[in-house]
């Protein structure tokens, strides 16, 4: 599990998350190859939470107006698998971006919690963390083998150069 920069209770407070505009989100969180596998394995979990191209599927918000994760808990606003919550939902508001050739480490500052403190010491040394972790041999062997999680997000902002995937040993 990656350490979290914004607290649980503030992210259930906030209801930003976990939340998309469309129901073919670019947002919606991508899945390793081995959380596909997992979740497939769980029961309970209906075969159109993820979809082809390995993203988990967002359904209507039964409160209207917008689509939310099939796992995300209405009303109580909790995350129904947040134990085993996919690699990509743990990294966030941070991203793993391909931009110029280059894998970056970005940043969404839609999140109220990160856009007040992107300049504090808080957030370099959590960035410094991030970066060390993502550059390991194991996260960017991980990283080689799923290249589906190196999206091309936009409106985000870069913080850090990650090790390309492919030096991985
Ligand atoms: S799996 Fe959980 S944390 Fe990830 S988008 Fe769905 S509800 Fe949110």
């Amino acid at each position: 599990m990656i350490k979290q920069f914004v607290p649980q209770e503030f992210c259930i407070k906030c209801r930003g998350c976990c939340r998309f505009k469309e129901e073919n989100s670019v947002w919606s969180p991508c899945l390793l190859d081995e959380e596909v596998q997992d979740l497939a394995d769980k029961p309970g979990v209906p075969a159109a939470s993820i979809t082809l191209d390995r993203r988990l599927q967002p359904i209507a918000n039964p409160d209207g107006g917008d689509f939310i994760c099939p796992f995300l808990g209405i009303p109580d606003n909790k995350c129904k698998i947040y134990s085993i919550r996919p690699f990509e939902c743990q990294l966030y508001p941070f991203l793993i971006n391909l931009r110029r050739g280059k894998v970056l480490l970005t940043v969404d500052l839609n999140c109220p919690y990160v856009y007040e403190r992107i300049n504090s010491q808080e957030a370099k040394d959590y960035i410094a963390y991030l970066t060390k972790h993502l550059n390991s041999a194991a996260l960017r062997s991980m990283l080689k083998d799923n290249p589906q999680i190196i999206q091309a997000y936009e409106e985000v902002r870069e913080v850090a150069e990650l090790s390309l995937p492919d030096e991985a040993e």
